[in-house]
C-alpha cells in the first residue's frame, strides 16, 4: 500500500512503531536514528509519510521536517515526549501535519495518519485547480490578443474574428489557444 519513513534515536521506539505500521498495512518501513539521515532517506526514496522524533542528537526532528518539506510535499508526523509552546510554534511553521505523544498508542496512530494523508491530497487538489485556473486565464488572454490582431489585420468585427479562429480550430483540429498562438506568431 504505502511506504513510510520513521526516525527516532531510540531503537526500541522504532521497533514498536514499525510493528504498528506494518500491522496497519504499510508495505515498507524505512528507519533511521538521526535527522540528517532522515532527510537523505526521504529525498532519496519519496516515502508517502514521514514520522520523526522531535528530540534527537544532531539534527532534531523539526529541522529535519522543514528540510524535507522544502523539497517534498509529503505529510510529516512528529513524535514528542512533551509539548512546549516553542516546539509547537516551530513545528506548525514548517507545516507538520500532526503531533503524537509518547508513549505511542496504536489507536492514536491510525487517525493521525489518515488525517495527515487526506490533508495532503486536499492541498494537492487545490493546487491543481489553481494551476488549471491560471491556465484558463492565460489562454483567454492569448485568445483575446489574437482576436484583436485578426480584427486589425483583416478589418473584421470581433464576432467575425472569433468565427475565423473557431473555424481554423475545427479545420485543423486544434484548440483555440493553439490557433491564437499561430496567429500571434505569424504577426510578430
Ligand atoms: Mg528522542
Amino acid at each position: 500500500m504505502k511506504n513510510v519513513l520513521i526516525c527516532d534515536d531510540e531503537a526500541i521506539i522504532r521497533m514498536n512503531l514499525k510493528a504498528m505500521l506494518l500491522e496497519l498495512g504499510f508495505e515498507e518501513v524505512l528507519e533511521c536514528g538521526d535527522g540528517k539521515r532522515a532527510v537523505e532517506l526521504a529525498l532519496g526514496s519519496f516515502p508517502d509519510l514521514v514520522i520523526l522524533d522531535v528530540t534527537m542528537p544532531g539534527m532534531d526532528g523539526i529541522t529535519a521536517a522543514s528540510e524535507i518539506q522544502k523539497k517534498l510535499k509529503i505529510p510529516i508526523l512528529l513524535l514528542t515526549n512533551c509539548y512546549d509552546s516553542e516546539t509547537v510554534k516551530r513545528a506548525s511553521a514548517c507545516g507538520v501535519a500532526a503531533f503524537l505523544t509518547k508513549p505511542l498508542r496504536k489507536q492514536d496512530l491510525l487517525p493521525a495518519i489518515e488525517i495527515a494523508l487526506s490533508h495532503v491530497s486536499e492541498v494537492e487538489e487545490l493546487k491543481e485547480k489553481i494551476e488549471d485556473l491560471k491556465e484558463t486565464i492565460e489562454n483567454r488572454k492569448i485568445i483575446e490578443k489574437a482576436k484583436g490582431t485578426l480584427m486589425q489585420r483583416d478589418h473584421l468585427s470581433e464576432t467575425e474574428a472569433y468565427r475565423v479562429m473557431q473555424k481554423l480550430a475545427m479545420d485543423k483540429r486544434k484548440t483555440l489557444r493553439q490557433v491564437a498562438d499561430g496567429i500571434l506568431k505569424e504577426v510578430h
